[in-house]
């Protein structure tokens, strides 16, 4: 079983024209349009990983009794593709997360797709829908792999059968008035993963006992939730979707910090690349454990100088104030701040080729 899938290539006889592409690129937003194409490869026991291909952009029939639909068995990815300096294409850093959706296949017991057709997979979609791949400053692709259960059946137990699937969808500018700080809520009611649980695995079921949390930040005027662990209900995780960090002290002297993966945090590749980088700037570093009471005191004393979140959506956005049932208070003078918009700048210019990559983190398609 290791000779290598052969994708079957089916491209679209009515890619959108040329004209309503550039209409759709001219203000992207994120997530809301989708390319021509997609990539599909199907699992089942016995078989293994067959039929690989690329087809036109189009829904799926579903059975009702879908396990997927049931008992959630779902996970995804999410990586972007940069347009470099010499008009060609690159992902950044995809064999990690072909990495990480082998780990979360594994912990939902599922299949895990070898490393090699998870970036092949990619590439293709992006070879054919070059055209999708957006130019402007801080715009990119947006690359969502994905896989769940295809089986028919309530029996509860591993399905037998799942999809795989790429799609793409352009992205725009996350902040294109200029980077604005969030405002977060510190979840003291819901948590989002506990030990044992699924919160290193990126599966839709995290997402979905996500929401009901992020709608309480809401309701307290806070942009998004900040998540704290299961056991103390004190220990900092994640904020929504995104890893967090915390720079101690200014100036040469600054810290960078973030909170351990303790096995309840989802390790974010955006989360592992800026310890790189910060350590490559000359920073300290380090991984941490931090509890609400420090973060409040740090920011009450000093210590604490800056706050921010990162992830692949929006890179790196700080975060200026933070609310919870006993308190609320700013971060540093509440606007972005120097170490933030620095390493944001940073990994961005890597990203676009803009920059020296002495890691090799780009994966070049194009
Ligand atoms: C995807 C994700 C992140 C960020 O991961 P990146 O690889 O940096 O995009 C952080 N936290 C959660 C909960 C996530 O699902």
């Amino acid at each position: 079983m290791t000779t290598p899938l052969a994708f079957d290539l089916k491209p679209s006889a009515q890619p959108l024209s040329d004209e309503d592409r550039a209409a759709v690129l001219a203000a992207p937003g994120f997530g809301r349009h989708f390319t021509d194409h997609m990539v599909t490869i199907r699992w089942s026991e016995g078989r293994g990983w067959h039929d690989a291909r690329l087809q036109p952009y189009a829904p799926l029939q579903m059975d009702p009794a879908n396990m997927t639909l049931h008992y959630a068995q779902s996970i995804f990815e999410g990586l972007k593709a940069y347009r470099q300096p010499d008009g060609g294409v690159a992902t950044f850093r995809p064999e990690e997360n072909a990495r990480r959706f082998q780990r979360s296949a594994r912990r939902l017991a599922m299949p895990e797709l070898p490393e090699e057709t998870f970036v092949e997979a990619i590439d293709l979609l992006i070879r054919q829908d070059e055209a999708w791949v957006p130019s402007e400053p801080e715009q990119s692709l947006y690359l969502r792999p994905f896989m769940f259960a295809t089986e028919v059946g309530l029996g509860v137990r591993p399905a037998n059968e799942y999809l795989f699937m790429v799609i793409a969808s352009p992205a725009g500018a996350y902040f294109p008035g200029g980077v604005k700080p969030v405002s977060v809520w510190l979840s003291e009611e819901y948590v989002r993963a506990a030990p044992g649980g699924t919160g290193e695995a990126k599966c839709a079921g995290n997402y979905a006992a996500s929401l009901v949390a992020q709608a309480e930040a809401a309701q307290h005027g806070c942009d998004q939730v900040v998540w704290l662990d299961a056991v103390e209900r004190r220990w900092i995780e994640e904020m929504g979707g995104m890893n967090l960090y915390f720079v101690e002290g200014t100036g040469d002297d600054a810290r960078v910090l973030t909170p351990e993966l303790t096995g309840t945090l989802l390790p974010g590749i955006t989360r592992l690349s800026l310890l790189k980088i910060a350590e490559d700037l000359g920073y300290a570093t380090g991984e941490i454990r931090l509890t609400k009471d420090d973060w409040r005191q740090g920011n009450a004393d000093g210590s604490i100088s800056e706050v921010f979140a990162c992830g692949t959506a929006a890179v790196i956005t700080p975060v200026g104030s933070v609310k919870s049932t006993s308190a609320s208070w700013t971060v540093g003078d509440g606007g972005p701040g120097p170490l933030t918009t620095l390493l944001r700048q940073k990994l961005l210019a890597v990203q676009s080729g803009l920059a020296p990559d002495p890691h090799g983190w780009l994966h070049r398609v194009l």
